[in-house]
């Protein structure tokens, strides 16, 4: 007999997608981002070779059900930054698990303008299915002050080339970034919609010691957002993404030892629960405009189980909130409400 609730998990897993990272840092990146730490990146960190290639994704092989939607990703730099030949001894490892159907496709993570006809023409070869911009922002006058060596331009240009090939598109984007504001953040996530993305990540600007950034913040020419301010900014920046079906695999920093424990983390708004914080944020406004009307004793409060725990709120934020104006607040899961629908029965 075939047991329904296999198939309803079967689906499930089937509907999940899982990542094999390697890590290959651009070995000395021609360009002086403001923010990023070069020594870092071009330091003793071990890079996989790609005769490493192979072992790498058999390790992870084995620990991800197969019923996932598997891609390998060349993640840490400007894929299409490193010398062809390497390139294609990346690709050329990757592939053989394409062939041999153990995984649907490559995604690499690159900058705009390292994107050209020749080099959409490789990656196609060699089965990458989706190509991450680090687009960062959208506002030439942001580009220039964080120094990042392209403009609005070469991101358009690439986007459209990216899509026109049929590769899937992912515009990256940070805020807090010289120059930026809450407006040009705004503008650059609706340019990324324009664009055609399907999917980005969203990342805060942080001050990491032995950049031009921390120079620029002792000199007190550069301020950092403060984690609130960060928080708001990447609310609206997220509200705009996910409204128009863009899938957001990150908001923040990764918590890497560096950040969690202030080795190189000089200022700036890092948080270890940075998305929870947003989410927080965001379920604030949808409560307090919902239940703005109520005024009974009692709340109880229905909500998609994917969202319950951004609703109740960071160190249950938004339920103590709560609690000033109601007596009893009950959050209660109801599947049936769609990801930021709510029911409120209140007496
Ligand atoms: S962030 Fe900028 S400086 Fe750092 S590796 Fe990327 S392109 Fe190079």
């Amino acid at each position: 007999m075939v047991c329904y609730i296999s198939i309803v998990n079967l689906l499930k897993l089937k509907n999940k997608h899982s990542n094999i990272p390697i890590f290959i840092p651009e070995l000395a990146c021609p360009h002086q981002c403001v923010f990023c730490d070069q020594t870092k990146i071009s330091g003793t960190q071990a890079i996989p070779k790609p005769a490493d290639v192979k072992d790498i994704v058999k390790s992870y092989l084995k620990t991800i059900p197969k019923e996932r939607h598997i891609n390998i990703a060349f993640f840490g730099g400007s894929f299409t930054g490193i010398p062809i030949i390497l390139q294609e001894q990346y690709l050329n490892a990757a592939n053989f698990f394409i062939k041999t159907k153990q995984v649907e496709g490559i995604r690499i993570s690159t900058r705009p303008d390292y994107i050209s006809i020749e080099i959409l023409e490789l990656l196609k070869k060699y089965g990458v299915t989706t190509i991450e911009l680090g687009a960062q922002s959208t506002n030439d006058s942001v580009l220039k002050k964080s120094g990042r060596g392209h403009s609005f331009r070469e991101i358009e240009t690439a986007s459209k080339l990216i899509i026109n090939f049929g590769f899937e598109l992912g515009l990256q984007m940070m805020i807090g970034l010289p120059g930026d504001s809450i407006q040009k953040s705004i503008q650059t996530a609706k340019d990324i919609v324009r664009l055609g993305a399907k999917n980005s990540r969203i990342y805060p600007t942080i001050v990491i010691k032995g950049t031009a950034l921390e120079k620029m913040y002792k000199l007190g020419l550069y301020q950092p957002l403060e984690l609130d301010e960060a928080v708001k900014i990447t609310k609206e920046v997220y509200k705009i993404l996910d409204e128009n079906q863009i899938n957001i695999i990150r908001t923040g920093l990764h918590p890497s030892e560096e950040l969690t424990h202030e080795k190189s983390l000089i200022a700036g708004p890092y948080h270890i629960s940075f998305k929870e914080l947003v989410l927080t944020e965001l379920w604030k406004d949808i409560l307090n405009d919902k239940l703005e009307t109520f005024d009974n004793e009692f709340v109880e409060i229905q909500i998609n189980e994917s969202q319950i725990n951004y609703a109740v709120g960071y160190q249950s934020s938004n339920k103590k909130q709560l609690l000033k104006r109601f007596k009893n607040v009950k959050f209660k899961i109801n599947n049936s409400l769609k990801k930021y629908e709510l029911n409120v029965s209140s007496y």
